[in-house]
């Protein structure tokens, strides 16, 4: 058996390099600390993208690592960024990548970082051995003991939300893109391309955005069961709390924030600021309806939160709405039945009966099934979350053993806790379960 690696976090993104920065600085050894994952550490799937058209969906003093220093991200972009662009009138917004740079060079820089164990792989299996052993298997077939792990995977990239027919001998690989968040498929877009986006939300935007910056003159199709894009960011502040009633049902939540928004658009200022203002209750009130009820909730109105909850960079809109005067782009309501590649011509046949030709198609369905965590459900170390998209974890980002009981050495942090906890996604609020996750486990020592 190998040597015990005290504390293992899994997956190398932003929650991994916060994770670590918070354990380093609550005074964790760094010689205690390991850290699996396939990349650089840092960026993620989300930050690690190589288009200079992708940007931040926020403002640039949103992204908080540090929750004593919330602007310390807004005064290291001011020095180390050079991107005239990124000014708009609601306010900075930055490349992906360069927020990217930002995280890997702030972790890198913390006290210890070099006695942290990387190793470049992924984990495939976890099992407790016994009470205050786990045992990691990893993807060349390396095993790994730990007392302590952390799951940080993630969001899992995007996976066909259809069936793929290729006819043999086709050359179709680089003209279906199955994975579009790293932006590498666009150089390869010839200019009079037409385009076809499987889904329209913020993936759909970045690719708009990259393919109008790179002078695409094509047809752009974006297939989806709603003809709507999330609203561009206004320059919102919270003015107000709200004054929220009791014993919240789903039903009385929906009318009270119903009421509370006021009837403007939803790309204004005044809505934005109310919306805003309702949002950091939301995941207390989220956490206390019973599964069943998060599950109507979420089948009735997730589109809505992902909608409003996730706004666009004003650049982003600005190339979708120049794309849309130039007639170029369309939406075609339905939902991708299958796509087939066949004599030299892709078609994506829709649900209503539609076909749409098209010379690439862009698959921006959003995130995918995370195969690590199904492993835990099937091996009876976890349960499934109360949305069936993730693992289930407690109130401290303990994950939750079929027998209901919590691991109280097994954590998971990040946008995967979301049906357990609510509104997980964005860096601002994985930084704040990071920091507590950090003292809770420096508390353990
Ligand atoms: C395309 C995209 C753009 C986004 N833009 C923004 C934004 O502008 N603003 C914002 O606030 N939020 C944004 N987000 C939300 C995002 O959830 C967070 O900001 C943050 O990046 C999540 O970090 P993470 O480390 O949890 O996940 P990820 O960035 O997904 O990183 C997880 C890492 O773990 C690795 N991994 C996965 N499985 C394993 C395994 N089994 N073993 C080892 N390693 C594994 C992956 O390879 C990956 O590198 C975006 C998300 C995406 C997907």
């Amino acid at each position: 058996m190998q040597d015990k690696n005290k504390i293992v976090i899994i997956g190398d993104g932003f929650a991994a390099a916060v994770t670590a920065i918070h354990l380093l600085r609550k005074g964790v050894a760094a010689d205690s600390l390991t850290i699996i994952g396939p990349g650089p550490l840092g960026k993620g799937h989300a930050y690690g993208c190589a288009s200079p058209s992708f940007r931040l969906n926020v403002r640039e003093d949103l992204p908080i690592v540090f929750s004593e220093d919330p602007l310390h991200f807004a005064r290291w972009a001011k020095t180390n960024i050079d991107d005239p662009e990124a000014k708009t009138s609601a306010g900075i917004f930055y490349r992906r990548a360069d927020f990217g740079r930002y995280v890997s060079e702030l972790v890198a820089a913390e006290v210890g970082f070099d006695q942290i164990q990387r190793i470049s792989s992924k984990v495939s299996r976890l099992n407790q051995v016994h009470e205050g052993l786990w045992k990691l298997e990893i993807s060349d077939g390396d095993l790994f003991y730990a007392e302590k792990v952390i799951i940080a995977t993630g969001n899992s990239p995007p996976r066909w939300p259809c069936a793929i027919k290729i006819e043999p001998g086709e050359q179709a690989a680089s003209r279906l893109i199955e994975n579009p968040w790293t932006g590498q498929y666009l150089t390869a877009i010839k200019a009079e391309e037409h385009v076809v986006l499987l889904g329209g939300g913020l993936t759909a935007l970045d690719a708009i955005y990259a393919l109008a910056s790179q002078g695409h003159r094509g047809p752009i199709t974006v297939v989806g069961p709603r003809p709507l894009f999330p609203p561009t960011q206004a320059q919102w502040a919270r003015q107000k709390q709200p004054n929220w009633p009791e014993k919240l049902s789903p039903a009385k939540l929906l009318r009270f924030m119903r009421e509370y928004l006021p009837s403007a658009p939803t790309a204004s200022t005044e809505w934005q600021c109310a919306w805003e203002e309702l949002r950091p209750n939301l995941n207390a009130i989220w956490q206390q309806f019973t599964p069943h009820q998060r599950q109507s909730l979420f089948k009735r109105l997730g589109w809505v939160w992902s909608l409003y909850r996730f706004r666009a960079s004003p650049q982003t809109i600005k190339a979708y709405e120049q794309l849309r005067e130039n007639h170029q782009i369309q939406f075609a309501v339905g939902r991708a039945k299958n796509v087939d590649c066949s004599k030299g011509a892709i078609t994506v046949q829709l649900n209503n009966g539609q076909g749409i030709q098209a010379d690439r198609i862009v698959n921006c369905t959003g995130v995918g099934a995370d195969l690590f965590l199904n492993t835990l459900i099937t091996d009876a170390v976890a349960i499934s979350d109360p949305l069936g998209h993730a693992i289930g974890v407690n109130t401290n980002l303990n994950v939750i053993k079929p027998n209901l009981q919590a691991w109280s050495s097994l954590w998971m942090l990040g946008p995967a806790t979301m049906g357990s906890l609510g509104d997980v996604v964005a860096a601002s609020a994985i930084s704040k379960q990071a920091e507590e996750l950090a003292s809770q486990i420096a508390s353990l020592d």
